[in-house]
């Protein structure tokens, strides 16, 4: 728990949020600002900075996120038949302004390529 961070206080249910997902290790919520139908943030309940800030012992939550809980919210929300886009910006450049570690999934909309 980091205190100043907002994806610390949501996953503490200190700020409310619409929650999707909750599991002992993570929460998945909707972002409060939807790039499409279907926009939500998986994170770790615990602090973690971004991507590059996972370790070693980071896993088994790592490969939770993406081999269960990121196929259920797909399968829950119903945009695993047609699709979806699961986006980490990481650091400056890729443009993570909230630095705690997050998953967008994205969908229930053609997306483009290349992202903006
Ligand atoms: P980033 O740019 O760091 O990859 O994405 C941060 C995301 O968090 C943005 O899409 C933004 O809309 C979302 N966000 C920031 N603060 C809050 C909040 O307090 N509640 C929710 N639900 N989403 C937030
Ligand atoms: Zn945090």
């Amino acid at each position: 728990m980091v205190s100043d961070c907002i994806f610390c206080k949501i996953a503490g249910k200190e700020i409310p949020s619409d929650l999707v997902y909750e599991d002992e290790q993570v929460v998945a919520f909707r972002d409060r600002s939807p790039q499409a139908p279907v926009h939500v943030l998986v994170i770790p309940k615990k602090h973690v900075g971004s991507l590059l800030e996972l370790k070693a012992e980071d896993k088994e939550l790592a490969g939770h996120i993406l081999t269960e809980v990121v196929p259920a919210i797909a399968r829950k929300l119903e945009v695993a038949e047609d699709g979806f886009r699961l986006v980490v910006n990481t650091g400056e450049n890729g443009n993570q302004t909230v630095k705690h570690l997050h998953f967008h999934l994205l969908g229930g909309r053609m997306m483009q390529w290349p992202p903006g």
